[in-house]
């Protein structure tokens, strides 16, 4: 059997011959190890064995609390671990998802393999540019994986972000800024340096902002938001902060939601929005097809959103290419024909 036998169990991926997991998001507690790539809440859970880049350490010390076995990798770093089966070489590289998300490349019984989790190869302003290298199998994230998303320059949607921040301003109100607190936030603020806008941080999102200063990010002056300070600036928030809540606190209100799925109309009614800017941390269909190419990998398997269709665009380009599901029961051994069907019990 080949070393890379991979699953897709908990909703990540298991490599059950290394003893390794890659972002399953239930915990796992017992000897095996756990690839967290990033700090968003959907990629972590109370692990054992973790690991991880240094901020990604930082970030789940912040977020989750707890302790746990942290192997902290240096991006570029090659360590060797040992495995129920053997050893294999593990690496991470930078994803430019947020700040530390990492992809993680493998070495095994002859084979590579490259995990992407969540990725963006546009450069971003407060995450390591994205770094991939080429590798025999890629499993790549695939949350825009329609030829529908393509994102329109980032320079161009901030213009329209200062805009409607500075007419907000204008009329007397305050601008309520809604994106994610770890990563997009801080992209935000690091692309509104130099507009002269008077800002101020929701306590979570001001926290892990202190994080990004304290590995050496420069950000534009910021205030915390508190009681009576918020009034007519512009105050970034998370996306879960509730409307009545906000005007109660900064009186009357514009807000708007940066993400992606701003693409779609109705973005803004769905997130209670006045406006929705398309501003992403992920890769949009371009940059997934960029990926591919530069990975240039035997066998694509792809993850998240769109897998299907992401997949089905690869093989029209004559590409190996896969869609992993919840719902599948499967087992992919490298080098051979792809198996869908009921997990063996021996395998
Ligand atoms: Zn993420």
């Amino acid at each position: 059997m080949p070393a890379l036998e991979l699953r897709f169990e908990l909703g990540g991926l298991h490599l059950p011959r290394l003893g390794l997991w890659l972002d399953p998001r239930r915990p796992v507690t017992g000897p095996e190890r756990v690839v967290v790539s990033h700090a968003h809440a959907d990629h972590t859970a109370p692990h054992r064995e973790v690991i991880l880049s240094a901020p990604t350490a930082r970030f789940l010390r912040a977020r989750r609390g707890g302790s746990r076995v942290e192997h902290v990798l240096a991006f570029g770093e090659t360590r060797v671990f040992d495995g129920p089966e053997g050893a294999y070489r593990l690496r991470l590289l930078p994803a430019g998802h947020v700040l530390g998300s990492a992809l993680t490349w493998i070495a095994a019984g002859g084979e590579t393999l490259l995990y992407t989790g969540d990725f963006k190869l546009r450069p971003g302003r407060a995450a390591e540019r994205c770094a991939p290298c080429a590798a025999d199998v890629l499993v790549m994230e695939t949350t825009f994986g329609r030829p529908e998303f393509c994102f329109p320059p980032e320079d161009e949607v901030m213009a329209g972000v200062i805009r409607f921040c500075r007419e907000t301003l204008a009329e007397g109100r305050t601008a309520v800024l809604l994106g994610y607190s770890l990563g997009k936030s801080q992209e935000i603020l690091a692309r509104l340096a130099g507009a002269g806008l008077p800002l101020v941080l929701h306590e979570q999102v001001y926290r892990l902002t202190s994080i990004y200063a304290e590995f050496g990010l420069t950000l534009p002056a910021f205030e915390r938001l508190e009681a009576g300070n918020g009034r007519g600036k512009v105050v970034l928030c998370p996306p879960a902060a509730s409307r009545a809540t906000l005007e109660q606190q900064l009186g009357p209100l514009r807000c708007a939601v940066l993400t992606g799925w701003a693409l779609d109309p109705r973005c803004r009614f769905q997130y209670g929005a006045d406006a929705a800017f398309p501003l992403s941390d992920h890769a949009d269909f371009p940059d997934l097809l960029r990926l591919v190419e530069r990975v240039n990998p035997r066998q694509v398997l792809t993850l998240h959103g769109f897998a299907a269709d992401f997949a089905a665009a690869l093989r029209e380009r004559g590409r190996e290419a896969w869609a992993l599901s919840e719902s599948d029961q499967l087992t992919l051994a490298l080098g051979d024909p792809v198996r869908i069907g009921p997990v063996p019990a021996t395998a």
